[in-house]
């Protein structure tokens, strides 16, 4: 690979919104990018997922908002929470100059088409990146930085960064030994539908059908939490409702993870909830509700061995809860294009390890602290034997989302030891 003798040939396997945006975040002079993709890249799921002010700071230093404008973001200005009553019992509003960015909210199909366009791009710095779709890769030689394709082709690379998700193969190529995620005892219903399937449902507060401001509702009462939302600009409504798998009646076992969901289980597992709720449910497609095991992964002894790195879900895969795993995944990017910005020419193997070391030992900490949040804040949002509900959504915002890069991040760290 490569066009040239001297370029830095870099080798990203998966094209996930992990190695989007790091192909995006390390175009520059004398590199050759390749981005290897299993699927056709034309099936991303369809469901909300949001930017926090973390990731769209990064975004925008990019220069992705020309991009990201067609993919219809919808600036998300805060959290409803409500008990399972109906009752409103917090709001958290959040406003731009807090964190410096926003949270924003797209459809995911969206915001991947448009990081594909970001990467491709010649407006950008840099070649274009090349992506290979309909491109499994099998294993990985970490050391040699040689990967496999299930096709039997081979190819060297300088650098290869397995974003491959969570079920990569190129975290067992790395930590010699396969480690598979595990299950965190809770499932999701996942609904995507027209915001406007929503907008007659009587009792259903003005507050949650507006997108004037949008902000996210979220439902909770004992273990049971739905998190709610407009997105797409405002034409769709997406809802993501999480129960213990140990009160599920449907099976979510097996290898896929994901399944089509009953919309009576669905009912009968919010049962109990404001009638609106129900209503709401109720005006789902039948077609449209997703159920998902949620595994995640433990804190990994390491994410890097010889010329390869993993990054994203590959290395750091956490709950939903928090709704940090994508835009931690942006931030591996940033650090990655940080700890190699000096590499312009074809670099030897010790000169590739020692910044892949410097990207692990930047983004190991902060990524698992924020690993054990999402599991903290998926614990029942209520006190045993109470009926008010404790848990709060902006518990871990600060922390999560004042950060501003990989080397200001090193530079506090160094400070305060
Ligand atoms: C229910 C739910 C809700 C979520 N909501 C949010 C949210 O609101 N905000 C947020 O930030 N995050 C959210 N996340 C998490 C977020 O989706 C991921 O953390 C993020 O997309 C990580 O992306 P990734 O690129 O690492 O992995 P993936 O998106 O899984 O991408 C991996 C890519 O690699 C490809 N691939 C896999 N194996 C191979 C192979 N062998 N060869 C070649 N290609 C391969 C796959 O086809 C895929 O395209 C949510 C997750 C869940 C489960």
């Amino acid at each position: 690979m490569g066009s040239q003798a001297l370029d830095f040939r870099v080798l990203i396997v998966g094209g996930g919104i992990a190695g989007l945006t790091t192909a995006i975040a390390l175009r520059g002079p004398n590199r050759h990018i390749a981005v290897l993709e299993r699927s056709r890249m034309l099936e991303e799921t369809g469901a909300l997922i949001s930017l926090q002010p973390n990731a769209s700071k990064l975004v925008t230093r990019w220069g992705l908002d020309p991009f990201l404008h067609s993919a219809e973001p919808l600036i998300d200005r805060g959290f409803r929470v409500f008990d399972m009553s109906g009752k409103l019992v917090n709001e958290l509003k959040l406003e731009t100059a807090r964190f410096g960015a926003d949270r924003v909210l797209y459809h995911r199909q969206d915001l991947h088409s448009a990081l594909r366009n970001a990467a491709t791009s010649t407006q950008l710095p840099g070649e274009p990146v090349e992506i290979r779709t309909t491109c499994p890769v099998k294993s990985c030689d970490p050391e040699g930085g040689v990967v496999t394709l299930e096709s039997g082709e081979q190819i060297q690379a300088d650098l290869v960064i397995g974003a491959d998700g969570i079920k990569s193969v190129i975290r067992t190529a790395v930590l010699g030994e396969y480690c598979p995620a595990i299950p965190t005892g809770l499932s999701a219903y996942r609904v995507l539908m027209p915001l406007e399937r929503i907008q007659n449902i009587e009792g259903l507060p003005d507050c949650i059908k507006s997108c004037n401001p949008a902000m996210t509702s979220m439902i909770m009462g004992g273990d049971r939490r739905v998190i709610m939302g407009p997105g797409r600009g405002g034409k769709l409504y997406g809802i993501v409702a999480l129960v213990p798998d140990g009160s599920l009646h449907e099976d979510t076992a097996g290898d896929s993870w994901v399944k089509h969901g009953s919309k009576e289980q669905l009912k009968a597992a919010y049962t109990g909830f404001a009638p609106w709720l129900l209503k709401v449910f109720d005006a789902a497609p039948d077609s449209e509700i997703g159920l998902w095991q949620l595994r995640d992964l433990d804190p990994l002894p390491t994410w890097v061995k010889g010329r390869t790195i993993i990054i994203g879900d590959a290395a750091h895969a956490m709950l939903p809860t928090q709704g940090q795993g994508a835009s931690q995944s942006m931030e591996d990017a940033e650090a990655l294009a940080a700890f190699l910005a000096d590499i312009d020419e074809r670099p030897g193997k010790s000169k590739v390890q020692d910044a892949l070391w410097k990207v692990w030992e930047a983004r190991f900490e902060r990524v698992s602290l924020i690993q054990a949040y999402s599991r903290q804040q998926a614990r029942p949002a209520m006190e045993k034997g109470s009926n008010s509900v404790t848990l709060n959504p902006g518990e871990f915002m600060k922390y999560n989302c004042e950060y501003d890069g990989a080397t200001d991040w090193v530079r506090k760290k160094k400070k305060t030891t």
